[in-house]
């Protein structure tokens, strides 16, 4: 596999770090009486490579969700690029092209091809036309190292091909910030590290990432941060050295030592 990912043209905001780029204040979220997002304060700056852990149910998946508006909140806000999440139409479309989201079980379109897969969205939303989304697409499926399937159907591939090519096709939207929600929880062993050594390329390409995983590894590898949640609160920001030696809650270190 090459060493870039991200191809000269793509629009990836590869920029010095410090400047927020997704900004949460005083989020909160329920579901009937389930207060699942309590009081949520945090920032990611460009270029920022978070990695999120915590419990199952502690929040993580509706943290993401939330940021890319496919939960609404009911409290608080979230900004992007310095612009308040709206609330529908096309303004939302717009806003959710420039966040990519990787999910646990791929969700690529079963019927189209691995190449349409990945020109679909730059076609349909960014209205590029099929020559340069395929030219691009294809740049995209080389440096994740899946461009000899791009004529297959997803159900043909591996899961760990399949995830590779959802990453892929993430990137084709030159998205500002890519959130994957436990994005090698579904795959075999075996294919775990050809999907984490694409994130860690990622992100040391400067690509802004916010990553729920229990992969420790590509946390002490790739991240700048660790946000451990539980029961809907961010209960520890960290460094992940820091966090894995020394954590500063009763809490996260009972889960740390069910884990590790
Ligand atoms: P995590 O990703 O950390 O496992 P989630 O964000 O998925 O946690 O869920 C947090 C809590 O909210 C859990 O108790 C879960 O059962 C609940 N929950 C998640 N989605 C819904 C939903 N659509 N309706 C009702 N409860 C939900
Ligand atoms: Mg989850």
């Amino acid at each position: 596999m090459e060493s870039t990912l991200i191809p000269q043209t793509t629009s990836v905001p590869i920029v010095e770090r410090g400047e927020p780029l997704v900004v949460l204040t005083d989020v909160n979220k329920h579901y009937g009486d389930l207060h699942v997002l309590r009081n949520i304060s945090t920032s990611v700056a460009r270029g920022e490579v978070v990695v999120v852990i915590g419990p199952s149910g502690s929040g993580k998946s509706t943290f993401c969700r939330a940021i890319n508006r496919l939960e609404t909140i009911d409290s608080g806000t979230i900004t992007i690029d310095g612009k308040r999440l709206p609330e529908e139409g096309a303004e939302l479309a717009k806003l959710r092209a420039d966040v990519g989201m990787v999910f646990q079980s791929f969700n690529l379109f079963a019927h189209k091809t691995v190449l349409e897969n990945v020109t679909l969205g730059p076609m349909r939303v960014k209205g590029m036309s099929k020559k340069a989304a395929t030219d691009r697409a294809m740049t995209l499926l080389e440096r994740v190292g899946v461009a000899n399937q791009a004529q297959k159907l997803p159900a043909q591939l591996s899961g760990g091909q399949q995830q590779r090519v959802a990453i892929a096709r993430s990137l084709a939207m030159s998205p500002k910030l890519i959130l994957m929600d436990e994005p090698t929880s579904a795959l075999d062993p075996e294919m775990i590290n050809e999907v984490l050594d694409v994130m860690v390329e990622l992100a040391k390409e400067g690509m802004t990432m916010i990553v729920v995983t229990h992969e420790m590894g590509f946390a002490r590898k790739a991240a700048d941060r660790v946000l451990f949640m539980a029961d809907g609160e961010i209960v520890e920001d960290q460094t992940p050295e820091k966090f894995f030696t020394a954590p500063s809650s009763d809490r996260a270190r009972e889960f740390l030592a069910k884990i590790l």
